[in-house]
């Protein structure tokens, strides 16, 4: 259904129209091209990140990651556990297993302590991880300089999932810069998109980068025909995509700016009701608040995510659950799992709130009357 109140809805206010037109009119709507390539230089300035490449989707991106990384059949992967199953799905396409690890309480993303356990129990079971994939959920950075030095401890490089983090900074620097590879996404509802989609990979190594480019036009030799030497993918972005993706990016710092000034508006607007815990950030982080994420105390509240998430509903305004863990999806909980109840009891007790740019101050005071017209029906 349409909702009046989406939970995050592109806004198309700036170049979209004129690049998109422009695209069309030279016909080059294929893998190459002026849009492609500003697209790709832009990006790499904007977020002051290496060099990278755009793609098709951040599925791809992962996928194309953990090649360059030499994941391969019956080796294993180190995924956080509360996140989409996108971070997740390309170690079973590689034919490796994912170890699942539980999140901490500040950032809600992967606890190191619970990493370097996994690490090294693994490590002592001659079975060395291959890789590490850590998560900015909703836009909140990771403890990543304690998961960096794990991972140099250990020598196991990160694969960081930046999908939902475009624009958010760990130490002042942009999420998708600080692992060995970094990956974003441009779907429709993430913070800046490509239209139909769209992905990026970014890689401190130019060898690895010029091979993922290699790989996603699969894998085909720079000469006048087809010669193939290596299996490739059909992953890379296209220059139409670029032209939108390129108009969306050159409003990301505004983008940004209004997502964090909604996420401040409900803490506000909340802040008298008990039992209300926002995502929040420290002292280190800077999350762009492409979703506000809460958790709701049954106990204090008296109503619980579900319940607030129907009484919103019948208002016509979306929200979302919380990503459920991956070690409890049925597709993936025959797999090893490092941790407790963290990620379990956030996605038993979060809801995102609907967190679109185009939201209106008359929009949020809304959501907030109801939440608190819920928390006097029920206490009655
Ligand atoms: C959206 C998302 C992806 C996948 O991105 P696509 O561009 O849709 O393939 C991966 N990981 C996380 C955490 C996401 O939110």
């Amino acid at each position: 259904m349409a909702f009046k109140t989406p939970l995050s809805f592109p806004v198309f206010e700036g170049n979209e129209n004129s690049y998109t037109q422009e695209v069309i009119n030279s016909g080059s709507i294929a893998t190459s091209g002026r849009f492609l390539d500003r697209f790709e230089l832009e990006l790499a300035d904007k977020l002051k990140v290496h060099p990278l490449v755009a793609l098709n989707s951040c599925t791809s991106a992962l996928h194309l990651s953990m090649i360059l990384l030499g994941v391969g059949p019956g080796d294993e992967v180190i995924c956080q556990s509360f996140t989409f199953c996108a971070s997740a799905n390309p170690i079973m396409y590689l034919g490796a297993r994912p170890v699942f690890v539980d999140s901490e309480r500040d950032s809600w993303n992967l606890c190191p302590e619970l990493l370097e356990d996994a690490i090294l129990n693994k490590i002592s079971k001659g079975r060395k991880p291959k890789a590490i994939v850590v998560v900015h959920l909703f836009g909140m950075p990771a403890k990543m300089n304690e998961i960096m030095e794990i991972s140099k401890k250990y020598e196991i490089p990160v694969l960081e999932d930046a999908a939902e983090a475009v624009g958010s900074l760990y130490r002042g620097q942009s999420c998708g810069a600080l692992g060995q590879i970094g990956v974003f996404s441009f779907n429709a509802n993430k913070i800046i998109t490509g239209g139909g989609g769209g992905g990026a990979l970014v890689c401190q190594d130019s060898d690895a980068l010029h091979r993922s480019k290699y790989l996603s036009t699969q894998a085909r030799e720079n000469i006048h025909y087809y010669k193939h030497k290596d299996i490739g993918y059909n992953y890379r972005m296209n220059n139409l995509t670029a032209g939108i993706a390129l108009a969306q990016l050159e409003q990301l710092d505004g983008f940004v700016a209004k997502r964090r000034a909604v996420n401040q508006r409900y803490r506000s607007l909340l802040k008298d009701i008990p039992g209300i815990e926002f995502q929040s950030d420290s002292e280190e982080t800077s999350s762009n608040f492409w979703l506000t994420a809460i958790l709701i105390d049954k106990e204090r509240t008296g109503f619980s995510n579900d319940e607030l998430r129907i009484e919103l509903f019948n208002h016509g305004i979306e929200t979302r659950f919380l990503w459920k863990p991956l070690h409890t999806q049925p597709v993936f909980n025959s797999y090893m799992y490092y941790g407790g109840g963290v990620a379990a009891g956030f996605f038993e007790r979060g809801l995102c709130l609907p967190s679109s740019v185009s939201l209106t101050m008359e929009d949020q005071e809304m959501i907030a009357e109801i939440i608190q017209e819920k928390l006097i029906k029920t206490a009655t």
